[in-house]
């Protein structure tokens, strides 16, 4: 089946518009999103009210867990511009918003394959950037291929025996995956990219030809950092979108 796998999406609607039009021209089989659909960015609400209906399965992600928390224990956990804007969000959250980010699941398995934020062995908090993170995960479950967000980079982790590598994923480049491997897969973020491309990021993957594509896809950067200078968030927090960084 084709899936469409969506992650940190954080607030940014213009991203997050231009991502699900090319999602709805391409009828995938089902929508999967691996956390932080808010924090950062200028549209909290809006965006998760967009994307909830479209969503076969989701996980909750650090910043999710943080706009919810009520005591500032959340605080020594970011830096002070992401803080400031996890203050911010928590002021706009709905009920609606804020109960249907309480009722997320740590994990998913939407249809054979897992789903996190973080990494396997810490759902919500753990990034994997390294070998070495990457193989306490493989270690952690009997999982064939795992989908995770939270470092905005996407990657591709493979497990072939004893071996494990870990590699850029490139866009429109398939990754074939192999029947005698595992792998975690990250899918990039939809609304704060950080692998110094600005385009919105996410992930195609076909179950049944077994192949993942990353999908990366223009949008105005510009009218996300008006807004978000607009709302009084950080200017160094819009400023970044336009690195991709
Ligand atoms: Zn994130």
């Amino acid at each position: 089946m084709p899936y469409a796998i969506i992650s940190d999406i954080h607030a940014n609607l213009e991203a997050l518009d231009v991502v699900l039009a090319d999602i709805a021209a391409r009828r995938p089989d089902a929508v999967v999103c691996l956390g932080d659909f808010v924090g950062y960015g200028p549209d909290p609400v809006p965006c998760v009210e967009r994307v909830r209906p479209l969503l076969r399965a989701a996980v909750v992600g650090n910043h999710d867990v943080a706009a919810l928390e009520t005591q500032d224990a959340v605080a020594a956990k970011f830096n002070p511009f992401a803080y400031e804007a996890v203050v911010w969000t928590r002021r706009q959250l709905t009920e609606p918003v804020r109960g249907y980010l309480e009722g997320l699941p740590r994990r998913a398995t939407p249809d054979g394959f897992l789903c996190v934020h973080g990494s396997v062995r810490d759902p919500i908090e753990e990034y994997i950037f390294d070998i070495a993170t990457a193989r306490a995960s493989f270690d952690a479950a009997p999982f064939v291929l795992c989908l995770v967000g939270h470092t905005h980079v996407p990657a591709v982790f493979t497990q072939a025996g004893e071996a494990v590598i870990g590699e850029p994923l490139l866009p429109d480049r398939p990754l074939q995956l192999q029947s005698d491997r595992r792998y975690i897969i990250n899918a990039g973020s939809v609304g704060q990219p950080r692998d110094g491309d600005p385009r919105a990021a996410y992930l195609w993957l076909d179950t049944d030809e077994h192949i993942a594509t990353l999908i990366r896809l223009e949008y105005s950067v510009a009218r996300t950092q008006e807004k978000m200078l607009a709302a009084g968030l950080p200017a160094m927090l819009a400023e970044r979108l336009a690195y991709g960084r």
